[in-house]
């Protein structure tokens, strides 16, 4: 009974102009009879300078998506130059947002105990964090898929509250853009491991509960074999997220 998760993590793409079209165009797309079941959640992950434009919209014209931001500070408030607090993002009711992407941790040296204290952070400020790991190609190569991102989501899980509302997104590098996606079994592997470590950390209420998203390539030829894998509970877009035709294919996936 985990509603399936389809988010879109834009990167750094679309201004706030071009968001505000591209998302009534993907409103538009969507109208029909399933999605507004709400058989599936749709979440998009606009930049920063986006989110209050696309928030105006969700509420003014009821656009049944979900919001989320695509980093957060692991501080509250103060002398954080550049940075953005969670307290602002819930204000702006983002329900979500993304810590740990793969490409923090390589371009800004997130490392895990980073992604802990945002991941905490944003709980305290009722985000859900969608937290991210990932193995590299060489991390691949010598311990096998599952081994680095069972690793990092232990660290990333440590201390947190069992009972909070957390994402996780499976998303092996090497899949991130290169037209590679895993095999619809390696997700469910590691998926399954992931799930393991959310057992053993929070507990099998929490296990049971969470959703494990795949990340890495997704796209509209390929959603449906990583859904009909029972550990997979939805799809991190990056590249697909940015067509509105093809995104909408993939949130109309079942
Ligand atoms: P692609 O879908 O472009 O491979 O990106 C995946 C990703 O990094 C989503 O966070």
């Amino acid at each position: 009974t985990r509603t399936p998760l389809i988010a879109g993590n834009w990167k750094m793409n679309l201004d706030h102009l071009q968001a505000v079209a591209f998302v009534q165009k993907l409103h538009w797309t969507l109208k029909d009879a399933k999605f507004e079941a709400g058989a599936v959640e749709v979440a998009v992950f606009p930049p920063f300078t986006n989110i209050r434009s696309v928030q105006t919209l969700i509420d003014a014209d009821k656009i049944p998506f979900s919001l989320g931001a695509q980093d957060v500070s692991a501080h509250e408030s103060g002398a954080y130059t550049g940075e953005i607090s969670g307290l602002f993002l819930h204000k702006l009711k983002c329900g979500y947002v993304i810590i740990g992407h793969s490409e923090r941790r390589e371009y800004h040296n997130e490392t895990d105990e980073i992604v802990a204290a945002k991941v905490k952070a944003a709980i305290k400020h009722s985000l859900v964090p969608v937290i991210c790991v990932g193995e590299t190609a060489e991390d691949l190569e010598k311990h096998g898929a599952s081994a680095v991102p069972v690793a990092q989501l232990r660290v990333a899980l440590d201390g947190v509250d069992p009972k909070a509302d957390i994402v996780v997104a499976y998303e092996p590098v090497w899949a991130i853009g290169s037209g590679q996606a895993a095999t619809p079994t390696q997700a469910q592997d590691v998926c399954k491991a992931l799930r393991g470590v959310i057992a053993e950390t929070l507990g099998d209420e929490a296990a049971s509960r969470t959703r494990v998203l795949y990340g890495g390539s997704v796209k509209a030829n390929n959603i449906a074999s990583f859904m009909r894998e029972p550990d997979v509970d939805g799809a991190l877009v990056g590249g697909a997220s940015l067509v509105v035709d093809e995104f909408a294919a993939i949130a109309r996936f079942p």
